[in-house]
């Protein structure tokens, strides 16, 4: 791999490449199937982020509308039908972990396709590139207009383009905001000034990140602060679906005429390398900058058909494939490789467990905590006294009222302090909808129940309205006897 883009002038000390000025890059437009198809997935992907906090649904009274909300202020996310509270933290977990298999198995398939076509990234970098040729024009016009002088043209030029970046990045920002707090509310109280000051910084904060990486950083990001080119190539191999330079037909290359059938079909002409947005040469051979985004491709191919030569020059093809057309034979691709088989199988345990653990996720939770002091205390009866704080998670819309009793500890009794409840061998507590009720729960023991020290002790909670059971094991704390 080499270090450096094609773009990069040579320089012989590390010292210089440290500190080697940014040579711009001016991706230049190319036309054909890849261009589609990236316009296609880069408009499905902004219709996603921008519209996605304005899409409804229904979870009926006190609870919000908004199907995608991480409501930071009450501590849940919601996600259409399904609500997260801070315990289920272990989901967003199993979530991140499958999304990084996916993300593996789809690269050691198709090489970095997430890099090319979905990563935020390169969605807004392409969204700011055009809005920057639609108004400086394509690439020739942009470079000379830059080293020309300042005049009119170059300014309400620069200044229209960068006032419609802003107005995207400030719209990207607001968004970004939209799916922590209700859409239609939050708009509404952002322009008449009555939004708190953390949705106004957020909202400068996201604004500014996006017109500073998509307007300004562009392919740096990708080429330096992105940690994923650096290791994405453990994933592939040479049977992974990648752009590939033919060089066994495009070399040997020479630029102008030639007689039928001498030389390669490269024509040296360049437009590779200024279609490619992040300013490499694809024919140099797999480079730690190629997001594999193809446009070289289409750039190519409009070469090849105005030269008469047969087109995909530069194609998506297998390393192997490449190297058996180079010697005359084929090789198919094989989707199915050890490597793909682990990567899938990965996926699917993990999608597995997901799966089940949601299905099974209780309605209902219970925490337990013992007194750290006294850690026991005896009554004037003899008893022996533990303190506990509980806390009873009613993941229900509704007010429950949740029965506690305890196992392990015979005939121990139950006092709430709070709620002046007991002594009883079970406890009915009320917890209002949608919250996490905390109660001071006293258990007291008789001595000739106890074991020396301490010993284990199960709390059970069970829902009165659902019949849904939990149980936290816990401990209780006693003296230790003298023999
Ligand atoms: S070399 Fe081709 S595929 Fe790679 S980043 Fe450049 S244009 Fe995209
Ligand atoms: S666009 Fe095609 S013909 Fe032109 S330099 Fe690149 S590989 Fe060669």
């Amino acid at each position: 791999m080499s270090f450096m883009g094609k773009g990069t002038p040579p320089v012989d000390d590390p010292q210089d490449i440290l500190y080697a000025d940014r040579v711009r890059v001016y991706p230049k437009s190319v036309h054909g199937p890849v261009r589609r198809f990236k316009w296609a997935v880069l408009i499905v992907c902004l219709t996603i982020y921008y519209v996605l906090p304005w899409v409804r649904w229904n979870r009926g009274i006190g609870r919000p509308n908004q199907a995608v909300l991480l409501d930071i202020f009450h501590e849940r996310f919601w996600f259409f039908n399904l609500e997260f509270w801070p315990q289920d933290i272990f989901y967003l977990t199993g979530l991140l972990i499958m999304g990084a298999v996916a993300l593996f198995l789809v690269t050691s398939l198709f090489g970095r396709l997430w890099c090319g076509y979905t990563c935020p990234q390169t969605v807004w970098t392409d969204l700011f590139m055009w809005v920057e040729r639609e108004i400086e024009g394509d690439r020739n016009e942009r470079m000379k207009r830059d080293s020309g002088p300042t005049d009119f043209d170059k300014i309400w030029r620069k200044g229209l383009k960068h006032t419609v970046w802003f107005a995207v990045a400030f719209w990207t920002g607001g968004a970004w905001i939209m799916y922590y707090v209700d859409a239609p509310t939050v708009t509404v109280e952002f322009w008449n000034g009555t939004a708190s000051t953390p949705v106004y910084l957020f909202t400068a904060l996201f604004a500014a990140t996006t017109y500073l990486l998509a307007g300004w950083a562009r392919e740096q990001v990708c080429t330096y602060m992105c940690p994923w080119p650096r290791f994405q190539a453990a994933m592939l191999d040479e049977q992974s679906f990648t752009v590939t330079y033919e060089a066994w037909r495009g070399e040997p290359r020479a630029q102008g005429k030639r007689l039928p059938g001498a030389g390669g079909d490269c024509v040296d002409c360049g437009a590779c390398v200024t279609a490619c947005p992040t300013g490499i040469d694809i024919r140099d051979g797999s480079q730690l900058e190629c997001i594999n985004c193809g446009l070289c491709i289409d750039a190519c191919n409009h070469v090849m058909e105005r030269t008469g030569r047969p087109g995909w020059l530069i194609t998506w093809d297998t390393l192997a494939d490449q190297a058996a057309k180079a010697a005359g034979t084929h090789v198919p691709l094989r989707l199915i490789r050890p490597r793909t088989i682990t990567y899938l199988s990965a996926l699917v345990l993990a999608a597995a467990v997901m799966i089940i653990a949601l299905a099974l996720r209780p309605g209902l939770g219970l925490s337990v905590q013992h007194d750290r002091a006294p850690l026991f205390v005896t009554l004037a009866s003899g008893d022996i006294r533990d303190g506990y704080t509980v806390k009873i998670v009613n993941k229900s819309p509704t007010q429950a009222v949740f029965e506690i009793t305890t196992q392990g500890l015979y005939g121990a009794m139950l006092t709430e302090a709070n709620e002046q409840l007991g002594p009883a061998e079970t406890l009915g507590l009320p917890v209002p909808g949608d919250s996490v009720g905390t109660f001071r729960i006293m258990v007291a023991g008789q001595p000739a129940a106890l074991v020396d020290g301490s010993q284990p002790i199960d709390f059970s909670l069970r829902d009165t309205a659902t019949g849904e059971v939990t149980v936290y094991h816990s401990v209780f704390m006693g003296p230790v006897r003298r023999r």
